[in-house]
């Protein structure tokens, strides 16, 4: 696999070596070569596949210190007391370290006697920093969790925008971002911000196949969880995902007092506090972290048994990763989240009240859409999270829809009138003006581009306006429907339609048992 046969020998002996492991997984190889022979690459790899010797590797087999550019002090102290233990010449920069300590690693950085430095954006781009650098003989940038750029995402620093300066004052030193988020948009925002247009990807498959999805309708979520973690899940570690810290700190009282080991976890309590329910989660068995988002990057526990949300992620995205640190370790785990009308409602004003750009709030909007035609989706729940990251996948016969797909409409015909209303009216509409279209309703847009003259207005006034809304989200869910990132959320009918429109392909949906959207023009019929 390597031109040079010799740098393929030396890569498996450090895999031999330093890491214990037999053989490289996946693209790992095909990575590393490319990086050490000095290309640039986007490693797009879910949690647990092994982003890491993707590029400490070429850091120990090029000359000079690799710099790795970390968003989190804790996963970078982590990364970094592992390479020491296994013999490896690596230090972190980032604000916990005293004056001293930061001289000393200087002092070995020009001595040249590290091989990896694990530092923080902040510091990265510091003018003192950037100059030590230029001394320095550098090995390769790496750009972890480097979706962190994306100003879109839920992770967004704004420091990891200015790291395109790696690229203007070293641009003979490759660069490699990794991220376990892979959705195409996420993708693209990281090779424009990154200046990382002409890296070679690297898309692994994002399949967990021991993870269970499951998906149900919200009716008493702590009850159903509770049910959930003494029938199912009794003995097991686990981590329930809520929205708020009112609702953290109230669910793991409430679990306790039920006899659940169950500890809290969000931004608003104590540094302390945070460290020691973490800890207590990483080495006791069988406790349920309780908590908001704040917990969970950098978390390496490799027998978390369940993820449970007991409010709706912010994104598919979001979901993903947060369900991804369950099973970890390959044995049988379970991904399960219960949402309702309220959670919906509760969404949707979030985002129309909040102080965001307009253009922001379309953006969460669409993530949310997505979201929901996943939540309610009559496909396998695998293959429309694979298809969300574009991939392709069969049915897995392992999540609540495979294994109990429950009642189903044929939704053949109202598919293929509001795909045919986007085609028809050149794709360059959302789906608002589309049911308007569609539904026969003469506004002034309708007029103002002749669409009332169109064979499909007036078509679909058999569905209410939040059963078109509906259809519409999941026809987004199967890829059937496009949305365009331009921000008017326009629908364009994809490929994978054709069949559908042709009447050579039968559309079965689930039966909505939470009714979504519904606008104030919605009518029901
Ligand atoms: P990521 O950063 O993608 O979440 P890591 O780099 O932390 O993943 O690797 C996840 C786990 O997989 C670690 O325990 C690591 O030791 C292990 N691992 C990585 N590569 C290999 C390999 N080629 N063979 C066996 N285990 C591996």
């Amino acid at each position: 696999m390597f031109d040079q046969p010799d740098t393929a020998q030396r890569a498996l002996d450090l895999l031999h070596r330093i890491y214990g492991h037999q053989a490289f997984r996946g693209q790992q190889a095909a990575i590393i070569e490319h990086v050490v022979e000095g290309g640039d690459a986007l490693v797009l790899m879910p949690t647990g596949g092994g982003k890491s010797v993707c590029y400490q590797i070429p850091a120990l087999l090029r000359d000079g210190v690799g710099i790795v550019v970390s968003p989190l002090i804790a996963l970078m102290q982590d990364q970094v007391a592992a390479l020491q233990q296994m013999g490896v010449a690596a230090a972190f920069l980032n604000s916990s370290l005293t004056l001293d300590e930061l001289r000393d690693i200087e002092r070995q950085l020009r001595r040249d006697a590290l091989k990896l430095l694990y530092v923080a954006p902040e510091r990265l781009l510091t003018p003192r920093f950037l100059d030590l650098l230029r001394d320095l003989k550098i090995a390769l940038f790496a750009i972890d969790e480097a979706h962190c750029v994306s100003q879109w995402g839920h992770d967004f620093r704004p420091e990891y925008i200015q790291l395109s300066v790696l690229h203007q004052q070293f641009p003979d030193v490759p660069r490699i971002a990794l991220t376990a988020t892979a959705d195409r948009e996420t993708q693209a925002e990281i090779r424009h911000r990154l200046a990382l247009e002409n890296a070679e990807i690297y898309l692994a498959s994002f399949d967990r196949p021991n993870i269970r999805y499951r998906v149900v309708e919200k009716t008493d979520g702590k009850r159903q969880l509770l049910e959930i973690l003494q029938q199912e899940q009794a003995g097991n570690a686990g981590i329930v995902y809520c929205q708020s810290r009112k609702k953290v700190e109230e669910v793991a009282e409430w679990l306790c007092q039920r006899g659940i080991s169950a500890l809290p976890y969000h931004a608003g309590m104590s540094a302390e506090l945070r460290r020691l329910n973490q800890q207590r989660f990483l080495r006791e068995e069988a406790v349920v972290m309780v908590a908001t988002v704040a917990f969970g990057m950098g978390i390496d526990k490799p027998d978390v048994r369940f993820v449970a949300h007991l409010d709706l992620p912010a994104s598919i995205e979001a979901y993903y990763q947060e369900t991804g640190r369950a099973g970890r370790d390959g044995a049988p785990a379970e991904a399960w989240l219960a949402f309702g009308l309220a959670d919906v409602v509760m969404l949707r004003k979030r985002i129309a009240e909040s102080a965001a750009s307009e253009e922001r709030k379309r953006v969460e909007r669409r993530k949310l859409d997505a979201l929901l035609g996943f939540c309610e989706s009559t496909q396998c729940r695998r293959q429309a999270l694979l298809t969300y990251f574009g991939e392709t996948a069969g049915r897995c016969g392992n999540c609540d829809i495979c294994l109990d797909p429950g009642e189903t409409w044929d939704a053949t015909v109202a598919a293929q009138k509001l795909l045919s209303a986007a085609w028809r009216t050149g794709q360059r509409f959302g789906v608002t003006h589309l049911i308007d279209v569609l539904r026969g309703e003469t506004t002034e847009k309708v007029t103002q581009y002749g669409h009332d003259k169109l064979s499909t207005f007036g078509i679909g006034g058999d569905l209410a306006v939040a059963d078109w809304k509906s259809l519409a989200r999941q026809l987004v869910s199967l890829g059937y429907f496009t949305v365009d990132g331009d921000g008017f959320n326009t629908l364009a009918v994809s490929e994978t339609a054709r069949p559908l429109l042709k009447g050579e392909e039968r559309l079965n949906l689930r039966k909505a048992t939470v009714k979504l959207g519904g606008g104030k023009r919605g009518r029901r019929s």
